[in-house]
């Protein structure tokens, strides 16, 4: 039988609907549908999919199972490699990774490996079927900076092998971006992200929020006090940065992380909460990023007339493909080829508009993508009440400041050895976006997992 070119289509709100709302955007595929579309797979005997996967999820097995409608069993392949798959399933840039490199992308679609992960994940929920947690327990315990996909699967992992491990989180809930960042309508908390932080606690992970490493207490402390064996830190990159142009301290200019933080982490957007959000007519958002479109489409379901103001061009925007599509067909506006130059302020102190100056694309530069440069004389005005950056992140120094003898490098990143997650210093392990900057859900997961045979390999030396 021919193989069929195209994917099973999945089923989405309309845009002009969800344009109003913060419901998930996706709806995913039914059980026919993913079996449908599991008979697509080919099954190859070198799978290049799991190549691509920086977690190495057995992709033909699992959809092997999917195929034969053992969701069941399914499950229990990728949860072998994966400790969130209905988070992954979600937000991961399959485009660029397992559905990349598939074999059916060369003469038609790739295989919908994310979709169909996301409703195993999804059924896996709803029938109650949980990871499978370790038979044997180990003497020795490791702590865990940061809930994020990071510090979750590295906890996970360890609590597989059967070590006692304590994840100290900063915030009152756990899930670091996943649940400050990025928004309900892509990745609902309750649902999905609490779900998937349950399974991982049924591995007998222990997790305890309002804890600030390096304020309540130290590194060092953790393990000369309470006696860790071990500490991950995987506290991620929650710094904001802004561009250093003029008006950039008005009132109603934000950072994106404070501006989805409010709505997502404090449900800013909801009547029923009390966290005030501003809710501008007018909104630019800076930059390209996953980031900039989740910020954007907040804004729009706030009600605002939204524009994306980006440097480069769409075929440069970083964003997953899925996100910029959906960001236009909600009518948010991109002003591409444009940079800030100056955010106009009125005479009390608030946003009245930005100037912004063409681009055009130069030569390649270090990223290998083409360098923006300005059209002189190109500036123009646009009428805008709040501006929002989202420009990107780096991590917070308060644990490198507070940590005897780990390393960071120029932009305070801390140092790791990429294949194991060993720092500078001993029995200290790091990943994620703590150490590599702002990058995604998935290279956050590898890197904890690992440390995780990392921090095994040194407990057993
Ligand atoms: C808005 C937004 C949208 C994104 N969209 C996508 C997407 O679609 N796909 C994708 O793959 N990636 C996306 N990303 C990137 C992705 O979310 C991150 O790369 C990933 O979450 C990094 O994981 P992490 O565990 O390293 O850090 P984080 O998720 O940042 O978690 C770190 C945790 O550590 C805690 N912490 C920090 N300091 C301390 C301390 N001193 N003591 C205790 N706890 C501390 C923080 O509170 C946080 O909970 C997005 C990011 C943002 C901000
Ligand atoms: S590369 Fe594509 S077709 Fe081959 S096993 Fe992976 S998902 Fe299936």
């Amino acid at each position: 039988m021919a193989v069929k070119l195209n994917k099973v289509p999945v089923r989405e709100q309309e845009p002009l609907v969800r344009a109003k709302n913060f419901d998930e955007v996706c709806l995913g595929y039914n059980k026919e549908e993913a079996m449908e579309e599991a008979t697509r797979c080919l099954g190859c005997k070198k799978p290049k999919c799991v190549e691509g996967c920086p977690v190495s999820i057995n992709i033909p097995g699992f959809i092997k199972e999917v195929k034969e409608g053992n969701f069941e069993e399914a499950y229990h392949v990728i949860s072998m490699s994966s400790a969130l798959p209905a988070v992954c399933g979600r937000v991961c840039p399959q485009e660029s990774q397992c559905e990349g490199v598939c074999v059916l992308g060369i003469k038609g679609e790739p295989e919908s490996i994310g979709k169909l992960e996301r409703f195993v994940a999804d059924w896996a929920r709803q029938n109650g079927i949980k990871p499978k947690p370790a038979t044997e327990k180990k003497d020795k315990k490791i702590a865990v900076i940061g809930s994020g996909p990071a510090g979750l699967t590295c906890a996970g992992d360890l609590a597989r092998m059967g070590y006692q491990v304590k994840i100290f989180e900063a915030l009152h809930e756990a899930g670091g971006v996943l649940v400050y960042g990025i928004p309900e309508f892509r990745l609902p908390k309750k649902e999905v992200v609490a779900a998937e932080i349950e399974n991982v606690k049924a591995l007998g992970v222990e997790i305890e929020t309002n804890v600030i490493i390096g304020k309540s207490i130290t590194i060092d402390e953790l393990i000369e006090e309470e006696g860790y064996d071990a500490v991950f830190i995987g506290s991620g990159a929650g710094l904001p940065k802004f561009m250093g142009i003029p008006g950039e301290q008005a009132n109603g200019v934000f950072s994106a992380n404070e501006y989805l933080t409010r709505n997502n982490l404090m449900k800013g957007f909801r009547e029923d909460y009390d966290t005030p959000i501003f809710r501008g007519k007018k909104v630019a958002v800076i930059g390209g990023g996953n980031v900039a479109m989740d910020a954007a489409r907040t804004a729009l379901r706030l009600g605002a007339q939204t524009y994306i103001v980006y440097r480069r061009s769409e075929k440069e925007l970083p964003a997953r493909v899925e996100e910029v599509h959906h960001a236009m067909e909600e009518g948010i506006d991109f002003h591409l080829l444009r940079n800030p130059k100056e955010i106009l302020v009125d005479e009390n102190g608030w946003v009245r508009g930005l100037k912004v100056i063409k681009m055009e694309l130069g030569e390649p530069d270090e990223s290998g993508r083409r360098r923006p440069i300005e059209v002189p004389g190109s500036e123009y005005e646009i009428e805008v009440d709040t501006v929002i950056m989202a420009l990107g992140t780096s991590p917070n120094p308060l644990i490198s400041s507070t940590t005897k003898g780990l390393d960071t490098n120029r932009w305070k990143c801390i140092v790791a050895d990429e294949s194991n997650g060993q720092t500078s210093k001993a029995g200290v392990f790091a990943g994620g976006d703590a150490v590599t900057g702002a990058a995604t859900v998935i290279l956050a997961m590898g890197a904890g997992k690992a440390a995780a045979k990392g921090i095994d390999e040194y407990l057993n030396k």
